[in-house]
């Protein structure tokens, strides 16, 4: 994955961005937002990718389905299998950051305003 800012290409990996509000918003609690670039101060957004988006999907889902179906057949999870999954979770969630997304993939674009 690509961490560089699109506008100056300065390397964004360790940098902590800064939530900047939008004109008219409040500036202790935004609803709409944008990042600075902490080089050029430019405006910037991050994006997710296609990946990323079904994997919060499944880790949102599955374990409320394996939940389900667990309930309805009688099984009895233990604090091990909970642990299982919650480090399947954390390691599911490196291997897509590190197999899955190709390296030249853009983490940051210049920010676009969506008017809802
Ligand atoms: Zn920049």
């Amino acid at each position: 994955m690509d961490y560089s800012c699109p506008l100056c290409k300065a390397d964004l990996s360790h940098r902590r961005l800064k939530r900047v509000p939008l004109s008219g918003e409040s500036s202790w609690l935004a609803l709409r937002w944008h990042l600075e670039c902490p080089g050029c101060k430019g405006a910037i957004q991050s994006r997710q990718h296609q990946t990323e988006k079904a994997f919060v999907a499944a880790v949102l889902i599955l374990p409320l389905l394996l939940n389900s179906f667990a309930r309805v057949i009688g099984l009895k999870g233990s604090f091990v299998d909970f642990l299982a999954i919650v480090a399947l979770t954390v390691i599911g969630a490196f291997a897509v950051r590190t197999f899955v997304i190709s390296k030249d993939w853009e983490r940051y674009v210049p920010f676009r305003e969506n008017r809802l």
